[in-house]
């Protein structure tokens, strides 16, 4: 397409959404179907504390996910608090990735442990299992990798380092919800999982989280835990929290949860559009669905090579964000970039080139499942045009 005698500005003036365009919006229960539940709140009184639905969220979550063990709690960065806090480690290391959101590392500094980052792999964008393994030393006590935009980290090679070291291994799972790997939920494998229920996650209870671990005492010291540690009326068990999800976010969760086969299903149809509309940018790249993977399609991340596109990750960024597109930097900077870490002289440095570069390109497209297919035309169709403006 050529646009003769027009300057970005009058481009953009020209193609911008009217409206607002988030990177995520929450998807919603129905309204009726959720006065329902709130009805028998306002009949019972209970607001929290374990109640009926938390009771029942926590079953029907258990069945969906198919995972033997869930805690619920108030918000994903408290259950990963606690899933570190139940290994009972005192001091020490904890081997962790930079491509991550910061509630990662800093759950590790709450519990008194160090983050040690290590570089991800280039196609996975996740924790690479060989850097992990150089960076083990006698301090570490666990390995905490994430599952970036619900693309599974190399779940056997860090059993197999698990096994080897005798290390536990925790996931940062909070955007694998629905994600299958080889069969199995991938919020399933390692010893203990996280999931998040944060509004901008594909399921959401507006604020609210869960454990996923394998035993039952794990999954009562997580629940003793979230409770300040309270086991019965008259005896405390450990330096809890309180880290409870109250019948609201339940009963929300609950009426939420039949929704999102089909939430996923939509959102495969837009991974599928954004892909087609994108295919012949060049220097953009997309995200292939991974492998062995029954995927949530959570995310749209893609990269630009400035070289081939023309304009650089930021420039996009910017013009995006004029044509009332909020893209984010999902994750930039990396953890190891933000001043507290980097200047923290007890936390060894190792290089970490690959998730640097990748840091310098990432982006994600707004998805979420009620966007509508013209508007991911339509973005597209913005990146393709923006490098007939490269020097301005
Ligand atoms: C959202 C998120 C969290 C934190 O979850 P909250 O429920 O918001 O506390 C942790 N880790 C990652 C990777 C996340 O994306």
């Amino acid at each position: 397409m050529r646009f003769a005698g027009m300057d970005l500005d009058g481009y953009i003036e020209k193609s911008r959404f009217k409206e607002t365009i988030y990177v995520a919006r929450p998807t919603m229960p129905s309204k009726e179907e959720y006065q329902g539940y709130l009805s028998s709140i306002w009949e019972t009184l209970w607001l929290t504390n374990e109640a009926y639905w938390h009771q029942k969220f926590t079953e029907e979550l258990k069945k969906f996910l198919e995972v033997p063990e869930l805690v619920l709690f108030c918000n994903g960065t408290i259950a990963l608090l606690i899933a570190l806090k139940i290994l009972n480690i005192e001091e020490g290391e904890v081997i962790t990735t930079p491509f991550t959101f910061s509630a990662t590392p800093h759950v590790v500094c709450w519990n008194g442990l160090k983050p040690v980052f290590c570089d991800i792999q280039r196609d996975s964008y996740n924790l690479d299992p060989n850097c992990v393994e150089k960076a083990i030393t006698p301090k570490t006590r666990a390995i905490f990798p994430v599952h970036v935009y619900g693309i599974p980290c190399d779940v056997e090679a860090f059993e197999r380092l698990s096994k080897k070291y005798s290390i536990p291994v925790v996931y940062d799972a909070a955007h694998t919800f629905g994600c299958k790997y080889r069969g199995k939920p991938l919020c399933g494998y390692g010893d203990i999982s996280v999931l998040s229920f944060h509004a901008t996650k594909l399921f959401t209870t507006a604020e609210g989280g869960a454990l996923v671990c394998h035993t039952a005492e794990q999954a009562r010291t997580a629940y003793y835990m979230k409770n300040f540690g309270i086991a019965d009326e008259e005896t405390v068990v450990g330096v809890g929290i309180n880290g409870k999800m109250t019948e609201l976010s339940s009963a929300f969760g609950l009426a939420l949860l039949p929704k999102v086969p089909e939430e996923i299903n939509r959102r495969q149809n837009l991974y599928k559009l954004y892909c087609e509309q994108l295919k012949d940018c060049h220097g953009i790249q997309t995200v292939s669905v991974p492998k062995d993977c029954e995927w949530n399609y959570a995310y749209f991340p893609i990269e630009v090579d400035r070289e081939v596109y023309g304009l650089s990750r930021d420039e996009l960024f910017q013009r995006l964000r004029r044509c009332n597109v909020i893209v984010r930097k999902y994750f930039y900077p990396l953890c190891n970039r933000i001043p507290y870490y980097a200047e923290r002289k007890d936390i060894p440095k190792l290089p970490t080139p690959v998730a640097d570069e990748v840091a310098q390109r990432i982006l994600c497209l707004p998805m979420y499942g009620n966007l509508p297919y013209e508007y991911v035309i339509k973005i597209c169709e913005l990146i393709k045009t923006f490098p007939e403006w490269t020097n301005t």
